[in-house]
C-alpha cells in the first residue's frame, strides 16, 4: 500500500472570467484516479484545486497528509483543464516542485503534460502519464518504488528521465474499453457541501458533472485531443444510471452536466438510457453536448428530453456550410435549427470559426450572461 495525494492544477481562482461565473465542478478525472488507486489498495487523499486559493494550500495538504506519491491528475473531462492555460501549467510546475521538496515522488498526467512531457519532467515530475492514465497509475506505483530505468521502462504510457538524464517515452497504452469496470468517481473525498453552497448561493441550484464517454471519433481540424485522439469508448446506459441513482441518494444535485465531448453518439444509446432513467427514477435535469447531425437521428432528441435534458449544446461553429466544410466539421446547421424548435430540450450553440461574421456574433454574445 502506498500513500498518494491526488490533486490537479486547475485553480478556478486563476481563471478570472470563469471565476466570475463561479460554476465549479469537482475534478471528475482526478476523482476517477483516486477511486482506481483506492480500489487497488492504496491510501488516497485528495487536494481539490478547483476551490483552493493558491498553490500554498497544496503545500499544506502535502504537510498534512505526508504522502509518498504526489499525483497531479488533471480532469480530462473538463474543457477548462483541456485549455492548457499557461497559469495552470505554472501552478503544476510549482506544485511538483513543492512535492519534490518534501521528498515525494511526483507523477503528472493530463492534456498539457501529455503534449509537453519534457517540460513537466524538467519542473519536478518524476514521471508523466501519456494519454489516458487510469490503468497506467496502478501499474506505475510499484515500478516507481523500484525506481530503476528497467522497471519504469516496462510500464506502457509514460515518459521519464533515465538515470543518465535522457528522455524515455514508453509505448502508448491502449485506452480502457470496458469503462463499466472502472469504479465511480471518489466523490466522498470532495467537500460537496461547499460546492452545494457556492452553486446554491450563486445560481439557486446545485450542479454536478458526470461522464458517460471518453473521447470523440470526429476530425474537426482545430480540435486538440491529446488524450483520446479520434478514439471513443462509452459506458453502458445501465452503468450510468446506477451512478445517477448513487448521486440522487448521496449528493442530491438539482442539475447535472454530462461532460462528454458528445453524449449519446452510439446508435440506440440515448433511447435505452432514457428508458432506464425513467424505470429507476434517476431523472435529474441536465445539460450536455451534442452534434447537430447526430441529433437528427430519429428518436434521439425525444430520448434526451425523456431522460431530463434541459439544454443541449451544439458545437455549431459557424452558420456557413462552406466554413463548416473547411473545418472538416460536416454538420448541417440550418436543418438542426428547424429541428430544435419542434422538440423538448433547449439548444445552444458555440462558434469557433475565425470568419469575421462569426467573430462579430461571438463578440455580441459574449456580453450576455451565459446559460449553464
Ligand atoms: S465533435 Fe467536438 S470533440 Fe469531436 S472533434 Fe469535433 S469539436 Fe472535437
Amino acid at each position: 500500500m502506498t500513500s498518494v495525494l491526488v490533486g490537479q492544477s486547475y485553480f478556478l481562482r486563476f481563471d478570472p472570467k470563469l471565476h466570475a461565473q463561479m460554476q465549479p465542478y469537482p475534478p471528475l478525472g482526478s476523482l476517477y484516479a483516486a477511486a482506481i488507486l483506492r480500489d487497488a489498495g492504496h491510501e488516497v487523499a485528495l487536494f481539490d484545486a478547483m476551490l483552493a486559493a493558491s498553490e500554498d494550500e497544496w503545500a499544506m495538504a502535502l504537510d498534512r497528509t505526508g504522502p509518498a506519491i504526489a499525483l497531479l491528475y488533471e480532469d480530462n473531462f473538463n474543457y477548462l483543464s483541456k485549455m492548457c492555460l499557461l497559469r495552470m501549467r505554472e501552478a503544476g510546475f510549482t506544485m511538483s516542485a513543492m512535492a519534490r521538496a518534501r521528498g515525494c515522488r511526483v507523477i503528472v498526467g493530463g492534456s498539457d503534460a501529455t503534449d509537453h512531457a519534457a517540460a513537466y519532467l524538467d519542473h519536478g515530475a518524476d514521471v508523466v502519464l501519456i494519454g489516458e492514465g487510469d490503468a497506467t497509475i496502478v501499474e506505475l506505483l510499484p515500478a516507481l518504488e523500484l525506481g530503476t530505468d528497467a522497471a519504469l521502462g516496462a510500464v506502457a504510457g509514460i515518459a521519464f528521465r533515465r538515470a543518465d538524464g535522457t528522455l524515455a517515452t514508453t509505448p502508448r497504452r491502449p485506452d480502457i474499453k470496458d469503462l463499466d469496470a472502472i469504479p465511480f468517481p471518489a466523490r466522498d473525498l470532495v467537500d460537496l457541501d461547499r460546492y452545494r453552497r457556492i452553486w446554491t448561493e450563486r445560481h439557486g441550484t446545485f450542479s454536478l458533472s458526470v461522464a458517460t464517454t471518453r473521447g470523440c471519433p470526429f476530425h474537426c481540424n482545430w480540435c486538440a485531443k491529446p488524450i483520446w485522439g479520434q478514439r471513443y469508448n462509452v459506458r453502458s446506459p445501465d452503468n450510468v444510471v446506477a451512478e445517477l441513482r448513487w448521486l440522487k441518494e448521496h449528493a442530491r444535485p438539482d442539475h447535472l452536466w454530462f461532460a462528454d465531448d458528445i453524449m449519446g453518439l452510439k446508435p440506440g444509446w440515448l433511447g435505452r438510457f432514457a428508458d432506464l432513467v425513467v424505470e429507476h427514477d434517476a431523472r435529474v435535469p441536465f445539460k450536455c453536448l451534442g452534434r447537430a447531425d447526430l441529433l437528427l437521428r430519429p428518436g434521439d432528441i425525444e430520448a434526451l428530453a425523456r431522460a431530463g435534458a434541459a439544454i443541449v449544446w451544439i458545437g455549431a461553429e459557424s452558420g456557413s456550410q462552406r466554413v463548416l466544410d473547411a473545418m472538416d466539421k460536416g454538420s448541417p446547421w440550418p436543418r438542426s435549427r428547424r429541428r430544435r424548435v419542434a422538440c423538448g430540450p433547449r439548444a445552444s450553440g458555440s462558434a469557433s470559426s475565425s470568419s469575421s461574421a462569426t467573430r462579430e456574433r461571438r463578440a455580441r454574445r459574449s456580453s450576455r450572461p451565459s446559460a449553464w
